[in-house]
């Protein structure tokens, strides 16, 4: 007799381990059709930017192979509509069940509910699990049953809850291959690689692949007892780096937090801050669900009068690392060549935009969205409405970081700033934070001329500074 056979949908989860909807479908015994759906209009203006979609090429890439090893092959296609695309499926292979790990985005939800309700009027059942989260964003409440909208608390009541360890059942288990052959697209036809090969730098400094997170997982862990002392200093590797891994599901926070937990000593675990990390993308996630308008409105709705002042050649000079502020412009440059940026230059970038600048947070948003390969909506919502000061638990908008000083303590030999300025490599260390302030000779012994090497700044930190607060003053007396 045949098996029943089911479909595993990857989305958000591409790994074998610690993947609830993989290992209850493998456990069921049914045979397997693992199925990636290439659908970038349904994410509407959060289609995947173009660093994601490289890393997504590699990481599918990586599962076909993690699959073939069970003698699965994964099927690709590419379409308009999910739904059609898996309705087309059943048609093709008479299919007992869908499983799936649940996205919380509100699109995706709505996507995924249409899509549950379609399959069972066609009696193919739909089984769902969490399997990107530590917690289920709906299941968290405060003692009023409402979402929590500042992080400690929200942090408090989930220690108090039970952590799931990971589940690595179905080693044991032989996986079935579904009867017959399946049409699938090429990667390649799924068109996510650039087609003006930009991507050098970026496959230098990474390895989009589950091993290459299993590899920094390592390390992060090896680096975890001095995770404090270093992770606001961009040129030390002191963070994890694991955002994109976490994002496209090669690792699950659920391995994170449990590797974590069980290879670090109780004295570590006590100052542990990179797991209270993980906490802060559950946050995020817990608000964006809760309030999912806010992936491009302000949570506190009183910004939505904020008086910003658009200004695209401002915004493009920030784009380009070109605002004559070396800290930002060493991150803009970090980004555009790695698809990353360490969280510090994140905080005083981002910073300069909304306040320095005076440009809406949400240009800034897109900005990164298009650029990260770590490009998330939940933790990039809550990271941009935090420095605009209207989101949770946000820093005031009136607290304005100085670029200048950031960039002397965070980055005092200027390691970082000359990795990705080399421009300003032999100006010395102690001149190189505000290169304007500088003598003309002793630039021209640096070899920089500014406005040709590099820029004027595009605005002087008190006026910026000033700017930011005039505005915010112009804001509150107009609630
Ligand atoms: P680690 O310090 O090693 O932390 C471990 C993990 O915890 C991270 O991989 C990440 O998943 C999570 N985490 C760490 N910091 C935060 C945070 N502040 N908020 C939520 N989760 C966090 N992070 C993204 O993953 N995607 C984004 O699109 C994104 N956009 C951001 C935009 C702005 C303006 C800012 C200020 C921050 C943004 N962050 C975003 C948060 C943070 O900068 C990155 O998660 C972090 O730099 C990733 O590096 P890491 O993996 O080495 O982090």
């Amino acid at each position: 007799m045949s098996k029943d056979t089911c479909i595993v949908w990857f989305r958000r989860d591409l790994r074998l381990h610690d993947n609830p909807a993989w290992n209850a479908a493998t456990n069921s015994g049914c045979a397997i059709i693992p199925l990636f759906i290439h659908s970038p209009n349904e994410d509407g203006k959060w289609r995947r930017g173009a660093a994601s979609n490289w890393w997504l090429h590699h990481a599918l890439k990586d599962l076909s192979t993690q699959l073939e090893t069970h003698g699965l092959s994964l099927i690709l296609r590419s379409s308009e509509s999910s739904l059609s695309e898996l309705t087309a499926l059943t048609l093709e292979s008479p299919v007992k069940a869908v499983y799936w790990n649940r996205c919380y985005e509100e699109q995706s939800i709505n996507r995924d509910t249409l899509i549950k309700k379609a399959l069972a009027a066609d009696a193919i059942e739909v089984k769902t699990f969490n399997g990107s989260l530590l917690f289920d964003p709906l299941k968290i409440a405060n003692k009023s049953g409402l979402p929590y909208k500042v992080f400690t608390p929200f942090w408090k009541a989930c220690l108090t809850l039970e952590l799931k360890a990971p589940d690595t059942s179905p080693a044991n288990k032989s996986v079935h291959n579904a009867p017959q052959e399946l049409k699938s697209d090429s990667l390649d036809a799924l068109k996510l690689l650039p087609t003006i090969p930009w991507d050098t730098d970026m496959a230098q400094f990474w390895q989009p692949t589950r091993s290459g997170g299993q590899k920094l997982l390592k390390q992060a862990i090896a680096k975890s007892s001095h995770y404090l002392e270093f992770r606001d200093i961009p040129s030390d590797d002191g963070t994890s780096r694991l955002s994109p891994y976490l994002h496209f599901g090669q690792i699950s926070p659920t391995e994170f937090h449990h590797e974590v937990l069980t290879h670090c000593t109780a004295k570590d675990l006590a100052h542990n801050g990179m797991l209270r990390q993980l906490f802060w993308r559950e946050f995020s996630a817990h608000l964006l669900y809760h309030f999912p308008h806010t992936h491009d409105q302000p949570l506190r709705n009183e910004y939505q009068s904020f008086p910003w002042d658009y200004d695209t050649e401002l915004l493009t000079k920030w784009q380009r690392g070109q605002t004559g502020y070396p800290i930002v412009d060493a991150g803009m440059r970090q980004l555009w060549k790695t698809g990353w940026m360490h969280n510090r230059v994140r905080m005083v970038a981002s910073s300069f935009l909304v306040k320095h600048l005076l440009q809406p947070w949400q240009e800034g948003a897109h900005w990164f969205w298009d650029t990260l390969v770590d490009a998330d909506l939940a933790n990039n919502t809550q990271g941009w409405q935090w420095i605009g000061g209207c989101g949770a638990d946000a820093s005031p908008y009136f607290r304005v970081f100085n670029p200048i000083l950031q960039s002397k303590k965070f980055d005092p030999d200027a390691t970082y700033i000359k990795k990705w300025l080399p421009e300003l490599r032999n100006i010395p260390t102690d001149q190189i934070h505000a290169p304007w302030e500088m003598e003309p000779l002793e630039l021209e012994a640096a070899g920089v001329k500014l406005g040709t090497e590099y820029p004027f700044p595009i605005i002087g930190h008190q006026e910026g500074r000033q700017q930011a607060l005039d505005a915010y003053s112009k804001f509150k007396d107009s609630l």
